[in-house]
């Protein structure tokens, strides 16, 4: 047996050390801070909801590099969502709110790249988000963060600027479902393995950038994601 050509693998790299986190899947949470959730039109109380996007959409940022995002075709409103990534570590499913934590690898700044455009005609006529939401180099990710040496994150700020001037910023204890939740809700509908990712969610302010733009994310006991559109 052989392969017909290499397989690849998306993986991002772990801060302080050589080692690569294998990408399985990536899980995204909509609509998961309240005040995002109502600038979006919505009231802020619903269950919680997903979409996934491809695990090869990972653009990883190593902390001190700029990554690259080449500005994606066939849009003219691309928006920034600068959220908590989540990295899990081993398989399960139906995994209760107590021991949720036990399935963090560790965690990541994340953006998730929208095509809002699209993503807003695909609400309109109830199509699939994926064009809107899972395209190439739309998961920007900085270095992963071990557990062990972050111990659990249920607070902190999260904050995005773009060309140094704030565009979001809030504390990851606003998020409406909390990690535990997330990840045992999600797990009702999938057998989570290691090398998920989750990104949890937006704060409110998101907003379009454009070629040139540099974003320049933070998450409190986390690095920073730098990343310019080219
Ligand atoms: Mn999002």
């Amino acid at each position: 047996m052989s392969y017909v050509f290499p397989p690849v693998t998306a993986t991002v790299p772990v801060a302080g050390s050589d080692a690569l986190f294998p990408v399985h899947r990536i899980y995204c949470v909509g609509r998961n801070y309240v005040d995002h959730a109502i600038e979006m039109g919505h009231t802020g109380r619903e269950a919680p909801f997903f979409f996934m996007k491809p695990a090869d959409a990972v653009l990883p940022v190593a902390e001190g590099k700029t990554g690259e995002m080449p500005y994606p075709s066939m849009t003219k409103d691309l928006h920034h969502e600068i959220e908590l990534v989540v990295a899990i570590g081993k398989s399960g499913k139906d995994i209760s709110v107590e021991d949720a934590a036990s399935y963090i690898w560790g965690y990541a700044v994340g953006l998730d790249m929208t095509r809002r455009d699209l993503q807003g005609e695909a609400k309109k006529q109830g199509r699939p988000w994926d064009t809107g939401k899972g395209f190439d180099y739309s998961a920007p990710i900085s270095s992963l963060y071990p557990v062990a040496q972050t111990k659990l994150i249920t607070e902190g700020n999260i904050h995005l600027d773009v060309n140094g001037e704030q565009r979001q910023d809030s504390d990851i204890r606003k998020l409406i479902w909390n990690v535990a939740e997330t990840i045992s809700y999600l797990s009702k509908f999938y057998e989570l393995q290691a090398g998920d990712l989750i990104f949890t969610g937006t704060p409110e302010g998101v907003a379009a950038v454009k070629t040139g733009d540099l974003l320049e994310g933070r998450i409190s006991g986390l690095g920073s994601l730098k990343v310019q559109l080219v």
